[in-house]
């Protein structure tokens, strides 16, 4: 209870700190979406920024170098999905680890019915439950960053999958207050990763990136990229998804989207 207390207070601290003008020009200049977030978000995710950059700790692979840059772009866009609620800052998180361009991992992958092949594949982005760290490609980040309209940033969709395991288990399922929450959530969940598996299966062309047929875990992440970055096709096409997104973040981002008009090219 008093350590609650305390790691409260501190962030409370941590806050209202004078944010560096040097790290606002960062933000200004490499994430797009700041500037237009309404002027009480833009001070509310600088206080975020704050409180992120010191507890999460940074780290380099491959020979890759963190810079305040690197640093203030990923914590501008984690910290998106913080506002206007009461978190726990990535609670599972403790380090951010950024490789250069795209990482190569072992993995085995499927080339047929029952046919594995083992192998390396490409990767922009990872983490896990149990793993206490998250890993990122700059060279994604920084595109994601620049573009916040494309349907694609690897930062949310890593941070999604932190916010999933708040209520201790990776199930495509944020920590929600109440059960009714919990169950209007799993009834419009299920319904919408289900279309999108039978469009994955069917070839119909679909919003969602169909990466979210994976799994619901999966389904989760590539929802919240869609609902920062395409929400107001989101909302046209998938309203009770939207709504239910909406819920939860206490956001609507077609208010201040960079999403083209679809009357626009
Ligand atoms: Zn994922």
């Amino acid at each position: 209870m008093i350590l609650e207390f305390l790691k409260k207070q501190r962030r409370r601290r941590l806050r209202s700190r004078l944010f560096p003008k040097k790290w606002l020009t960062l933000v200004q200049r490499h994430v797009v979406f700041f500037n237009k977030l309404p002027g009480s978000d833009r001070f509310e995710l600088l206080g975020h920024i704050q409180v992120f950059l010191a507890e999460k700790r940074f780290e380099g692979c491959g020979g890759f170098e963190i810079t305040d840059e690197v640093r203030v772009t990923i914590a501008a866009q984690a910290c998106l999905l913080l506002l206007h609620r009461e978190t726990d800052y990535f609670p599972g998180l403790v380090t951010v680890l950024v490789y250069p361009l795209t990482y190569m991992v072992q993995q085995d992958h499927q080339i047929g019915p029952h046919v594995w092949e083992e192998g390396t594949v490409r990767r922009l982005g990872e983490t896990g439950r149990r793993m206490g760290s998250l890993v990122l490609s700059w060279g994604a980040v920084k595109h994601g960053a620049a573009d916040p309209a494309d349907g694609k940033n690897v930062v949310l969709h890593e941070f999604a999958h932190q916010l999933d395991y708040e209520n201790g288990a990776a199930d495509g399922v944020p920590g929600l207050a109440t059960r009714e929450q919990q169950l209007a959530w799993s009834e419009i969940m299920s319904s919408e990763f289900a279309s999108l598996r039978a469009a994955e299966e069917t070839g119909i062309p679909t919003l969602l990136d169909t990466y979210g047929a994976t799994d619901p875990v999966e389904f989760f992440a590539v929802s919240v990229e869609a609902f920062f970055e395409q929400p107001r096709a989101l909302r046209d096409r998938h309203p009770r998804l939207y709504e239910e997104l909406q819920k939860y973040f206490q956001q609507d981002p077609v208010e201040y989207s960079a999403e083209r008009s679809s009357g626009e090219v």
